[in-house]
């Protein structure tokens, strides 16, 4: 049977469609040079893309020198600088977005490398939360400063920039988390004691106005709205 005008009108038509549909997708790419290089939207989110892979470049050299993970060496710095109750193998698989046996293995493995060790629940005898040994303290002192090639260069902006910088980026944050991208947030957009009236943002527990570039992204009193 052979194929009438009708059905190749309709084949090319679709041909055509699928076919412009596809470059449409292809030129959206951020990937795509051509659009990325004459589109400044496309060409900051291929920048932010480069800086996500720099912070994995010098986790993964710390990590090497060490015979960590990264995501040991993760567990370890946060530890230090959070409370009790945010060290428990639930807490962190949120923050760090990964599963709960991810976690379990990880403590388990810096347990016996005498980094960490656990303190049992009173109340239910299967919940622990984790506390840094002396040792695992030196390692967070050791192994932190991996992020010290970006302060570095942060620290040369001038305030201006730094200030728009932040206002960008804690909003990007923030945006994120309303996308449900970035899980768990301890920022001040998020804070039960934040308040917003004709464009000033406040504290109700520190009690001030909180500016630009008093916005946290991890609060040690933040409390869930
Ligand atoms: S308690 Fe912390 S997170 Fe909450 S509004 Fe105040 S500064 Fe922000």
């Amino acid at each position: 049977m052979g194929i009438n005008l009708l059905e190749i009108f309709w084949i090319k038509t679709l041909t055509f469609t699928f076919n412009e549909v596809l470059f449409n997708i292809k030129s959206m790419s951020v990937f795509n040079l051509n659009e990325q290089n004459t589109n400044l939207d496309k060409k900051i989110v291929a920048g932010l893309e480069r800086i996500s892979q720099v912070f994995k470049i010098l986790l993964w050299e710390k990590s090497k020198k060490l015979s960590l993970s990264p995501i040991q060496i993760q567990i370890l710095i946060f530890i230090n600088y959070h409370a009790k109750s945010q060290a428990t193998v639930s807490y962190l698989a949120r923050e760090f977005d990964v599963s709960k046996p991810t976690i379990s293995d990880t403590i388990k493995t810096l347990e016996q490398k005498k980094y960490i060790h656990k303190i049992m629940d009173n109340v239910d005898a299967r919940s622990y939360s984790i506390e840094l040994t002396d040792l695992g303290k030196t390692i967070v002192s050791d192994t932190e400063n991996f992020i010290n090639p970006l302060t570095e260069i942060i620290s040369k902006s001038t305030i201006d920039d730094k200030i728009v910088l932040w206002k960008n980026i804690s909003g990007m944050i923030s945006q994120l988390n309303k996308m449900k991208i970035i899980t768990i947030q301890r920022t001040c957009y998020n804070c039960k004691y934040f308040s917003s009236q004709n464009n000033k943002s406040f504290c109700g527990l520190l009690q001030q106005e909180l500016k630009d570039e008093d916005i946290r992204i991890d609060c040690g009193e933040f409390i869930q709205m």
